[in-house]
């Protein structure tokens, strides 16, 4: 079973219910990966150590053009969708921008003079770590300045093993970077905050996951902060509240030194594992 953790915005707590959730489930026998694919910027390690096992460099192709061959038609800045190749016919100029490039392979396609030459550019790295001798972290980490990091994302959960359940910290946001996640899940944890800010970010969330007709479920954390509109959008939805993690210092100064609150903690080591229970034992569609 794959699982998505998912959030409107960065710092809602998303990390925290992955991390959470993994070490518990690992900790109850569970073989499962977790896999950080907020590529941008991949923390799930300042929280789960690991020995590494695998580094795997992910390459894009970058297409070149050839100045002596190319006759100036146009035809490949015409197929390519992306507006990554200049051409400015006047001045017989043509450039690929590199960043805006997505690897289609569209222009070597139409280019009927080979012309277009294609170089591999490293775009991005997908490391494994082992945890306990049958659970694992996989990171991914696109490189700076990288336009997108979703082949770094893909690459990342093609490692996982699909007999362990798989835990995916999902990029914020909704954009590409969080469809190519949580397509690829059976449930998605939606984290929000009960703020009119978090409740915002929710509804945008919710109607990408509903487009993509996946089922989903509402972790609040900081409950007893903000107001009770997100409680009150939630039931007026018919969306399952999976759980409420209250606004607590000792729960946020245990995140702000790294470690994990399942292992700190009996009483919430049992609640993430009904957590788990729930999303492992219930027929979701
Ligand atoms: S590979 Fe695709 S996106 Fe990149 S320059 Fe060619 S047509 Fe455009
Ligand atoms: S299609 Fe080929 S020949 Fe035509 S402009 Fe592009 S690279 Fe040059």
């Amino acid at each position: 079973m794959k699982i998505a953790i998912a959030s409107g915005k960065g710092g809602t707590g998303k990390t925290f219910v992955s991390t959470n959730l993994f070490w518990t489930a690992q900790h109850f026998g569970i073989p499962t990966t977790l896999i950080d694919c907020d590529a941008e910027e991949p923390n799930v390690r300042e929280f789960l150590d690991g020995e590494e096992q695998l580094v795997e460099h992910v390459y894009q192709n970058v297409p070149h053009i050839d100045p002596e061959k190319c006759t100036f038609c146009g035809k490949c800045a015409e197929y390519c969708n992306y507006n990554a190749i200049l051409f400015l016919p006047e001045n017989r100029f043509i450039k690929v921008l590199s960043d805006l490039c997505h690897d289609c392979g569209a222009c070597s396609y139409a280019c009927e003079y080979e012309a277009v030459i294609e170089q591999k550019k490293q775009i991005g790295t997908v490391k494994i770590f082992d945890f306990d001798g049958f659970s694992h972290i996989i990171e991914s980490r696109s490189e700076v300045g990288v336009y997108s990091p979703v082949s770094v994302i893909k690459k990342a959960i093609k490692e996982a093993d699909p007999q362990h359940l798989i835990l995916l910290d999902t990029p914020p946001g909704i954009s590409c970077p969080f469809v190519a996640t949580v397509e690829q899940a059976d449930f998605i944890i939606l984290v929000a905050e009960p703020t009119p800010f978090g409740l915002h970010d929710l509804k945008l969330s919710v109607s990408t996951l509903r487009q993509l007709q996946k089922p989903f479920g509402v972790i609040v954390n900081k409950s007893g902060l903000g107001n009770r509109a997100v409680y009150q959008w939630l039931d007026e939805n018919k969306i399952p509240l999976l759980l409420e993690i209250p606004f607590d210092k000792d729960i946020a100064r245990t995140y702000s030194e790294g470690k994990i609150l399942s292992q700190e903690n009996e009483a919430y080591r049992k609640i993430f594992q009904q957590v788990l229970n729930i999303m492992m034992h219930t027929h979701w569609s």
